[in-house]
């Protein structure tokens, strides 16, 4: 299990992909093992997610945390390519 803060970006364009889950719920939860929270005010964004759910799943350009409206992006760390 390992928790990863997501890096907060400015508001994405029109035709960007954001997630936006309600407040309270997670925008992706899966069977992996890492947490990822928001950059700003540490809500749980996605959790028990992995790689290829983060990164070979559903496309998204952000998610936007429903507590402080940030737009969030995946830290560009976790951009492995194999
Ligand atoms: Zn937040």
């Amino acid at each position: 299990m390992s928790q990863k803060e997501m890096r907060v970006i400015p508001k994405p364009s029109a035709d960007a992909i954001v997630l936006e889950p309600e407040a309270g719920k997670l925008a992706l939860e899966g069977n992996g093992e890492d947490t990822y929270r928001c950059g700003a005010c540490k809500t749980r964004l996605m959790d028990k997610v992995g790689h290829m759910e983060v990164f070979h799943g559903e496309p998204f350009d952000a998610v936007k945390c429903p507590k402080c409206g940030k737009y969030n992006a995946v830290p560009d760390d976790d951009h492995h390519h194999h």
